[in-house]
């Protein structure tokens, strides 16, 4: 396989220069790469315009924090590099990525205190977690029982590579036939799944898990939004009975936004059609990408 079918169109920031992706490579002695001591953050462009981009830089801040690295760059300097990220890269609809990962010692000792951090930042073309035809319909999603790593374990607000779970998941939920995967925790309550939350709607509200789960921007974009359009909505407890006699049920994510999901484990939610407040709060979502109070252009 030639290099250009491997790796899409895009441009990566590594070793403080720009390169196109098949030349972004890490040395397998970093600390992300043997024990997944990374996080990262993911905010698209649409249109040639940054999404809620403080949001990103705000969550992607605090877990970098939580995890005792540092940053090569204030604020302004990792804008900066998205921009160019994204400008170089010449696409207009784009998933730009951000990590920080633990790095290499120098003496490669096993102190995660010596190792000097790694930034890395890539531009490559904008992706969905459900294709055009599973957005139309709707997914049919499964709800594994395979609990999601515990927060007293891995803080699950800090964005990780730990998806073990999720991809164990994923294998179950194709045996069955299912297109994708929602853990639980160990209560058997909702969690979710691989880069998504999960919203449920029932009687008019609409409720997604409170703890256990990374809190997505578009989560919180699809509470906002839920506001706007005068639809109740809470983070609580959802157990697997609610979702599965839910009237509508959504996922949301950087990649791909609102997007519906119409059955679980092959039963049909609701009448088996994708929802009015899913619809609305997909239009209205897709909407805002063009409002300056919640998208930032590439100059
Ligand atoms: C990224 C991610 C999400 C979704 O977060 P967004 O900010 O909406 O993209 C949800 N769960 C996990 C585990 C994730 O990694």
């Amino acid at each position: 396989m030639s290099d250009a079918l491997k790796f899409p169109p895009g441009i990566a920031y590594i070793d403080g220069d720009y390169r196109a992706m098949s030349e972004a490579k890490i040395s397998v002695l970093d600390w992300g790469f043997l024990r997944s001591d990374a996080t990262y953050d993911v905010v698209h462009v649409w249109q040639r315009r940054f999404f809620r981009l403080d949001k990103h830089l705000d969550r992607f801040s605090n877990s970098v924090a939580r995890l005792h690295m540092t940053l090569p760059f204030d604020r302004d300097g990792l804008t900066d590099v998205l921009m160019e990220c994204v400008r170089r890269s010449g696409l207009d609809d784009a998933y730009v990525e951000m990590i920080c990962t633990r790095g290499v010692s120098p003496i490669f000792s096993r102190d995660p205190r010596d190792a000097v951090n790694t930034f890395i930042a890539f531009a490559i073309p904008f992706g969905w977690v459900a294709n055009e035809e599973q957005r139309a319909r709707g997914l049919n999603l499964s709800i594994s029982d395979i609990p999601r790593i515990p927060p007293q374990s891995v803080d699950p607000t800090v964005k990780n590579y730990h998806w073990l779970d999720f991809i164990a998941g994923l294998y179950g939920a194709y045996e069955s036939d299912a297109e994708n995967v929602v853990l639980v925790d160990l209560d058997g309550n909702i969690t979710e799944g691989p880069g998504f939350n999960l919203f449920a709607v029932k009687d008019g509200r609409a409720v997604t898990p409170e703890s256990g789960v990374l809190e997505g921007i578009t989560r919180t974009t699809a509470l906002e939004l839920c506001r706007e359009l005068n639809v109740e909505a809470v983070t609580g407890t959802l157990t697997a009975a609610a979702v599965r006699g839910a009237d509508e049920v959504f996922i949301t994510s950087t990649a791909g936004g609102i997007m519906p999901v119409s059955k679980i484990d092959g039963h049909p939610i609701g009448d088996g059609e994708v929802g009015p407040v899913t619809q609305r709060l997909t239009a209205l979502y897709w909407e805002k990408h063009s409002d300056p109070a919640w998208s930032t252009p590439i100059d």
